[in-house]
């Protein structure tokens, strides 16, 4: 379907100097994050609205989501961490600065990328969302998906895979491909629990590298990951990836700023009792 060039605003709302006074206090390297096509910003403002569930009484600021409508991937998360909540939006913490290292591993830019998350408002105290939580939002990210139609959805972490694959385990199927009507679904491991666990890094990067495999057609040679530290290589363009996908300026470093809350449950099943080894 051909997407007419949308008009491009911030979101929230500009205010005073053409910015938001949220979007004035970000970093510069996030402010291209708070650019909204016009055709999702009825969606945002719906959402900023939403009174649906528990998570409208304690949020800060909903968390809809970032990134151009063009964009051929859509990344899924669980639900905005404190970091989130306080600046609108979505992975701007420690597991969004993993998830830009991921992103960088495949030559891809977040600015690029669609990211949102099962629940856009911040789950208290850093719980999982509750099944009621996560069915009133689930019309806006069918919403979403609908207007962005991407040909790659990454579910990251249990509660986003959950969608597509109701029951099944993470540690069984992520990275593996499955194909929904005219796009690709495939389950990744969510970035906060490669922080938790080193090992799962290296697996988090292999499944990212099946991502631009799908979108390409082809197989990938993952960036070197010293690029990742030193982000100045040059993006490589290729026929095969179209719309809103490379960027020729290097990676940002804009989440330098962030600590916060990251999910608890990212692992399979539930989070784990005090002492214990998460379940993986
Ligand atoms: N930040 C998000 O926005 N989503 C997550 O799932 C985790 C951190």
């Amino acid at each position: 379907m051909a997407i007419r060039a949308a008009e491009r605003t911030v979101y929230p709302p500009v205010v005073e100097d053409g910015l938001s006074e949220i979007v004035a206090r970000a970093a510069p390297a996030l402010r291209p994050l708070y650019v909204v096509d016009g055709q999702l910003m009825p969606l945002y403002e719906t959402i900023a609205d939403c009174p649906s569930c528990n998570l409208a009484r304690t949020r800060s600021r909903t968390v809809p989501g970032s990134g151009p409508i063009t964009a051929e991937l859509m990344l899924i998360g669980e639900g905005p961490g404190q970091r989130e909540d306080e600046l609108g939006i979505p992975f701007v913490g420690r597991s969004g600065q993993f998830l830009d290292q991921l992103l960088a591993g495949i030559h891809l830019d977040r600015e690029n990328v669609y990211v949102t998350n099962i629940v856009k408002c911040r789950p208290p105290d850093n719980r999982d969302p509750e099944p009621d939580e996560i069915a009133a939002c689930a019309d806006y990210l069918e919403q979403q998906i609908a207007m962005v139609n991407p040909r790659v959805i990454a579910t990251l972490g249990r509660f986003s895979m959950a969608r597509w694959f109701p029951g099944d385990r993470i540690s069984r199927i992520h990275g593996q491909v499955k194909q929904v009507d005219d796009r690709y679904v495939i389950p990744m491991y969510h970035p906060a629990a490669a922080l938790r666990n080193g090992s799962l890094r290296e697996v988090l990067h292999q499944d990212f590298a099946k991502i631009l495999e799908l979108l390409s057609g082809e197989p990938v040679v993952p960036a070197e990951r010293s690029a990742q530290r030193e982000p100045s290589f040059e993006a490589t363009t290729t026929p095969l990836v179209g719309r809103a996908m490379l960027s020729a300026s290097p990676v940002s470093t804009r989440t330098e700023q962030i600590i916060e809350r990251e999910p608890d449950s990212i692992f399979d099943g539930p989070g784990p009792l005090p002492g214990q080894e998460p379940l993986l």
